[in-house]
């Protein structure tokens, strides 16, 4: 899947559980400011698999540096679609998010939340290609506006950071399962899952149809879930 169709998709997700499951897992309901912030955080963190993907979406973020990055994260994790793309990867994710923000507090929150919303700021501006449509400054200028807007109005956004972090990447591992060579899902077990639904990256069933279809329906969830969740939870 494209960077793009994996952003869209953890928005989607985010949205679709946002009246269901943080009551259970953060012990509260989120509000409406919150659940706009967490469907952009959870579309970023559903880029972070691929940091193991030398030409993905984000290693066109800043050029040579960010291609460097991701190619020595691809050696560290066993290649392209290897640790990254696991249970394992999505456990350390969350856990590790979560020990962060316990330990730095805010200044942890405020800089995994520009992380984040710069992630999902370039891959839903981005091509097919994974090449961004515009320049790196606006990128970078919303995303530090976003974090600054979460910093003053949403100060309990460390409570429900790490969950938006899970519900993300484990979108991602999801999603990959539906392209052809699936993801290890149980690494270090070897063995690749897949269910195959998308023949070939980018390809017409994923551009004008699942993307589409994706962005409309995180838009209607995101408003019931914000402003009307007891009609989704009745
Ligand atoms: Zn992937």
């Amino acid at each position: 899947m494209m960077g793009h169709s994996h952003a869209v998709s953890g928005a989607l997700v985010f949205a679709a559980a946002a009246p269901f499951l943080p009551p259970l897992v953060i012990g509260r309901p989120l509000q409406p400011g919150e659940v706009l912030l967490g469907a952009v955080l959870s579309a970023g963190a559903a880029l972070l698999p691929d940091l193991d993907h030398h030409d993905g979406t984000l290693a066109h973020l800043f050029g040579p540096f960010s291609r460097l990055a991701c190619r020595a994260i691809a050696r560290l994790s066993g290649g392209h679609r290897h640790a990254t793309h696991s249970l394992v990867f999505v456990a350390l994710a969350g856990a590790g998010s979560r020990a962060a923000v316990e330990r730095w507090e805010r200044g942890f929150t405020d800089g995994l939340t520009f992380t984040l919303l710069l992630f999902a700021v370039h891959a839903l501006r981005s091509h097919t290609s994974g090449r961004c449509a515009d320049s790196r400054a606006t990128t970078v200028g919303l995303a530090a506006i976003g974090t600054a807007s979460a910093h003053t109005w949403l100060p309990g956004t460390g409570t429900w950071l790490p969950y938006a972090v899970v519900i993300g990447t484990l979108t991602h591992v999801l999603g990959d399962c539906l392209t052809r060579q699936g993801v290890p899902l149980l690494w270090p077990y070897r063995r690749r899952f897949e269910m195959v639904l998308i023949k070939r990256t980018g390809n017409r069933f994923e551009t004008r149809f699942l993307v589409p279809v994706m962005t409309v329906g995180t838009l209607v969830l995101v408003w019931l879930a914000a402003f009307a969740p007891t009609a989704l939870t009745g």
